[in-house]
């Protein structure tokens, strides 16, 4: 097809698609729709008849049957003209947490936040459900099981979970159905798939450097990783459940796939996947945790002469070598979540997304 014809169909689908014969119900906006989980949030929500605007500081992809509005989700004067005319917002926006940029995780995860929550109200937006992450009660201790009634963590493992507690109790305590102005958290945990930028390509960079040799511990703490298309089924049925019910809003809902995993073996399963080896050598849980206190003491004692940003840190060590899984409970008796995408059909999905990346031999 000629390219011009090709724009011109993608501009009559969008009209389409923005047109008032689209009911409300059915318009959403998805700020950080351009990120790893974002995109498959559209792609879903498009397939189940949503008119879908993305609201990101990048476009992150092509498609005409999108609308996308670029700007900061910190300025209401950006963010306005995205949520205008739509009944729910998807957030699903934030700075990488490998940014270490603790102004920036403030800025735009809770006064960020705070402005989305104005601005819905402001262009008369009734559902807001935001993605926040399990980790906001995890403190570097064994957590089993835990259900979403465990308190937020005191010392949270590191100032981006900070940010995103604050950021999760700003849009719990918005919710106000006397306002008709409803919200909802959803908390994934290590969520993997197809196109994620992070997890799978960092274990790679990895293991080429020849760093995936220990494991941390006896290998047999269960962690959870959430395949990204069940994280996004969750965020759906929560909107589409998300009514002036007390059960439901104003609540935080774990959404995992349901079968903790260690995360040992997670990785190993990854890593042969791609033709990689997997660590085979442990070394004792305290014995890691205590380098890494050490390493950390020191790159702090060297600070005045050199800025070092050591990624062997305790907390590290505690995310590799405790257990923390959810229950996802809540979620399946208030809003029928069932994982749709089972644990091993997951990661054979996710290599083969990244066979490009395999060990050739
Ligand atoms: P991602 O980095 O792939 O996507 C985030 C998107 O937000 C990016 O497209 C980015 O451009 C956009 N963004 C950042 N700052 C913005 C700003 N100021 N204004 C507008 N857009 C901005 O991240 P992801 O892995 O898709 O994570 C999505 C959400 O899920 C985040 O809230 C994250 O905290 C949460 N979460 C992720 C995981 C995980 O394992 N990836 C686990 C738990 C929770």
């Amino acid at each position: 097809m000629d390219q011009e014809v090709g724009e011109q169909m993608g501009d009559k689908v969008k009209e389409m698609l923005l047109s008032e014969d689209v009911p409300k119900a059915k318009k959403c906006t998805v700020i950080g729709g351009s990120g790893f989980l974002g995109q498959h949030m559209v792609e879903q929500l498009l397939a189940r008849g949503y008119t879908v605007n993305v609201f990101d500081i990048r476009q992150g992809f092509d498609n005409p049957q999108v609308q996308f509005f670029l700007g900061d989700l910190c300025s209401q004067q950006d963010l306005y003209p995205a949520l205008k005319g739509v009944s729910t917002v998807f957030h699903c926006a934030s700075p990488p947490p490998s940014s270490n940029n603790k102004e920036l995780f403030y800025r735009v995860n809770y006064i960020g936040t705070k402005n989305v929550i104005e601005t819905c109200k402001e262009a008369g937006v009734q559902k807001l459900i935001l993605t926040s992450s399990a980790s906001v009660i995890f403190e570097g201790v064994d957590i089993k099981n835990g259900t979403e009634d465990l308190p937020y963590a005191v010392r949270p493992i590191d100032y981006y979970t900070k940010t995103k507690i604050l950021q999760e109790m700003a849009v719990l305590s918005a919710n106000s159905p006397e306002s008709n102005f409803l919200t909802i958290a959803i908390r994934p945990h290590g969520i993997f798939g197809p196109r994620d930028p992070q997890l799978v390509p960092i274990l790679i960079e990895a293991a080429r450097r020849g760093k995936m040799k220990f494991i941390i511990g006896n290998g047999k703490n269960l962690v959870d990783f959430t395949f990204v298309e069940n994280v996004v089924h969750g965020h759906i049925l929560a909107a589409e459940h998300l009514a002036h019910d007390a059960a439901l809003c104003g609540k935080a809902f774990h959404i995992t796939n349901d079968e903790p995993i260690p995360f040992w073996t997670f990785l190993a399963r990854l890593l042969t996947g791609l033709n990689y080896e997997a660590p085979k050598y442990h070394i004792p849980y305290w014995v890691a945790y205590y380098l890494a206190l050490l390493l950390t003491l020191l790159v702090a004692l060297l600070r005045p002469v050199l800025q070092l940003r050591p990624t062997f840190t305790p907390m590290r060590v505690a995310l590799a070598g405790t257990f923390h899984y959810y229950s996802c409970e809540r979620a399946k008796k208030a809003l029928g979540y069932r994982p749709l995408v089972t644990m091993d059909e997951a990661v054979e999905r996710t290599v083969q997304s990244f066979r490009h990346l395999r060990r050739k031999i």
